[in-house]
């Protein structure tokens, strides 16, 4: 196996899946290759006065679609290896969800809380000129969007900076997603990635077969969930996971992990850590470990890691105690975890379809930019006019009337955030059968991530053939 790279890791499940798929091996070679990889340097100025080096990268992983998509990583730990396998994941995770993008992902190697905003704002739109002089960043050509330790804030700038240096570019928003609303962005997309991990696995456990060999009851209500991270992602799937009835008996954070079997409430954890800089001491929580991994192996159901790569390995799978693990953050099992965990009977959501929801509103959100009109824009106020003739029509014919709030619900049309949240549930609903089908159909493929990349490279495949670049 490949020990210490997360893009050999990507490259193995990819190879296993290759097997079930009829590609000859060289368009399979190029499927799997990163085809631009831009690793830069620049100086910015600190605000002591002195000057630093930054590190980046973007990585431009297939060219199959266009733009290429994917989010900028902010981190000390970001390196080359990590940047490709994720630029990778990207290509696999649009293929998956039928979003009409190649795979990319960029990497900033700084430790955000060090710097000040300002120190923030010079290096993120340093950066961007790094991309542009390259051709590296364009609503057609390649889309950044958050990723860890990025946010809207980072997003706006990256897209002033774009417009700057390509005055009066109409499409120019469409440059960078992820961006506020009063930035061209769209709602529903800070919470888009949680909401399609729950969904995810309010999916999964709908499937009467597969719950009974797991021996758990079909339906997410009163399951009990254990989320590692809480930020963005973390914070949003165990918040729609609890709406859906589930109980989040635990919570993993950097500084340790909290457990309570009767459930925690997850606003109240996020509101104390916010006060108090960490979730430990929070006073509802039954035990408390201060080795976060601990958190990961208590009594549960599903077991939802949203954090970073490499928290299930060989070292700690034999400990973990769910028969779900529904991958919200990009690499969080390692391949021998995963076949381990697989082997046993349980069932891994993969990342590139449980984290989905972030680019598959990104693509909303850049569809909205090109054409530059709010969803629903047009038609809310038709929709709900025409409901309304139907419904007195209907009272007039039939004598029975409706409450006022009846009248209401029914009537109303659907603003941007319905039907950015309708297309995302169905994006995820869909995608979940299409991949169960691939691994129930194709002997041999045991696992919902072996489907997943045959599923993905059927598509990939078929586009590189219709791009007539393939004998
Ligand atoms: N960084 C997110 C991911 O890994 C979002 C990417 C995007 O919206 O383009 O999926």
């Amino acid at each position: 196996m490949n020990e210490n790279s997360f893009f050999g890791d990507v490259c193995s499940f990819f190879d296993h899946a290759a097997q079930f798929t009829k590609h000859p091996a060289g368009l399979l070679d190029q499927i799997k290759a990163c085809n631009s990889v831009y690793r830069f340097r620049f100086p910015i100025r600190r605000n002591n006065g002195s000057v630093e080096v930054i590190d980046a990268w973007r990585v431009e992983h297939s060219h199959h679609m266009s733009p290429t998509k994917g989010g900028i990583r902010y981190s000390e730990m970001v390196n080359e290896d990590e940047v490709m396998a994720l630029a990778a994941l990207m290509t696999y995770k649009c293929a998956i969800v039928n979003v009409p993008f190649g795979g990319a992902k960029g990497g900033i190697k700084i430790n955000t809380k060090a710097y000040s905003i300002a120190e923030l704002e010079n290096i993120t739109r340093r950066f961007t000129v790094e991309l542009v002089k390259k051709n590296f960043i364009g609503p057609a050509i390649d889309v950044p969007a958050p990723d860890y330790g990025s946010g809207e804030r980072e997003m706006s700038w990256i897209a002033d900076t774009y417009y700057t240096m390509n005055p009066g570019a109409l499409d120019a928003m469409g440059c960078v997603t992820g961006k506020p609303i009063a930035l061209h962005g769209i709602q529903g997309r800070r919470e888009a990635t949680g909401r399609g991990v729950a969904i995810a696995i309010r999916e999964c456990m709908s499937v009467t077969e597969d719950m009974e060999r797991l021996g758990l009851s079909v339906g997410i209500s009163g399951k009990r969930v254990i989320v590692q991270g809480l930020g963005n992602v973390g914070y949003h799937t165990a918040k729609f996971l609890a709406e859906m009835g589930a109980v989040i008996v635990g919570l993993c954070e950097v500084e340790g992990a909290i457990y309570n079997e009767s459930g925690l409430d997850v606003e109240e954890v996020f509101a104390f850590r916010k006060e108090n800089g960490s979730i430990l001491d929070f006073p509802k929580a039954k035990q408390r470990f201060k080795d976060s991994g601990e958190g990961l192996e208590q009594d549960c159901d599903v077991l939802v890691p949203a954090a970073l790569e490499n928290q299930i390995t060989a070292d700690n799978v034999g400990a973990i105690k769910a028969r779900i693990i529904a991958e919200a953050a990009n690499g969080p099992t390692t391949p021998e975890a995963a076949s381990a965990f697989t082997g046993r009977g349980g069932i891994i959501i993969p990342d590139m379809y449980c984290n989905a929801g972030g680019v598959t509103v990104s693509y909303f959100e850049w569809l909205k930019n090109l054409s530059h009109v709010a969803f629903g824009r047009m038609d809310k106020r038709y929709e709900e006019n025409a409901n309304l003739t139907l419904v007195n029509m209907v009272e007039q014919m039939t004598g029975v009337s409706l409450t006022q709030e009846q009248r209401t619900q029914v009537v109303k049309g659907a603003s941007e955030l319905e039907l950015v949240n309708s297309g995302l549930e169905d994006t995820m609903v869909r995608s979940y059968h299409e991949i169960r089908e691939i691994k129930q159909r194709i002997e041999g493929v045991k696992d919902l991530r072996t489907a997943a990349f045959v599923g993905a490279i059927d598509k990939v495949a078929v586009s590189y053939m219709n791009l007539g670049i393939w004998p």
